[in-house]
């Protein structure tokens, strides 16, 4: 199991280091931080894996705001998120960019977490597994790439997928590309485990519950504990 935490836009440096002095990676699960560039040094001297949350497609160039590969790679980072839903939805990123970011990034030797998931209406409108499946269609497969399916409509909403709903969307994902799938959307101690025990479950992408050390120490421990 993978248990992921994107820190989205929190953190200073110093709230980083805070964070890690504190911090210790249960056994049995494998751990990463995302936190935003800023952070980034402080948390891999922290000693956990860290992963950037995006990554552009060129090494270099004239592309104000961005941040590349070899930037990630001398800092010591191990890898990025690619294509999450507040990318996509505030940032105009898309499938294409997504797929250039995620490729670029597995080229040059980082592990992504590529997001995928509909919105609510998508879901309503039942078109959900055409979603996936497009979302999905322009990632390669790769021994370093994983995807997180973060349905829309359950990110920072306190309104987590049911078990079925993220067992058909994980097994579907599966059937079109063979990597590790995570769940990601309103994760907490108290809800994760009937998620975890999901058979196409293979960890989460955490979003506020990893702020706080001891809610993103109980999801990791309850990973740990399905698998053990
Ligand atoms: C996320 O940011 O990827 C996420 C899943 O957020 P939250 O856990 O807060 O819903």
């Amino acid at each position: 199991m993978l248990i992921a935490g994107n820190w989205k836009m929190y953190k200073t440096p110093s709230e980083t280091e805070a964070f890690c002095a504190q911090f210790e990676p249960p056994a049995g699960v494998d751990v990463v931080i995302c936190p935003p560039f800023t952070s980034l040094r402080e948390a891999v001297a922290g000693g956990v894996t860290v992963y950037a949350q995006n990554v552009h497609w060129e090494d270099e160039g004239a592309f104000t705001g961005e941040v590349s590969a070899p930037m990630l790679l001398e800092l010591g980072v191990s890898g990025a998120i690619v294509g999450h839903s507040e990318r996509r939805q505030h940032f105009g990123e898309t499938d294409e960019t997504v797929a250039k970011r995620a490729a670029h990034a597995l080229g040059a030797g980082l592990g992504v977490i590529a997001c995928v998931g509909e919105s609510e209406e998508e879901r309503e409108s039942g078109v959900t597994a055409d979603v996936l499946r497009r979302q999905v269609a322009v990632l390669e497969p790769h021994d370093r790439l994983v995807i997180a399916y973060e349905p829309v409509w359950a990110i920072g909403t306190g309104k987590i997928a049911t078990h079925d709903q993220v067992q058909e969307a994980h097994a579907l994902i599966k059937s079109l590309v063979d990597v590790p799938v995570l769940y990601g959307g309103s994760c907490k101690p108290d809800n994760v485990e009937p998620v975890f025990a999901e058979r196409d479950v293979d960890g989460a992408l955490v979003g506020g519950a990893s702020l706080q050390v001891e809610s993103f120490t109980a999801i990791c421990e309850a990973a740990a504990r399905i698998r053990s």
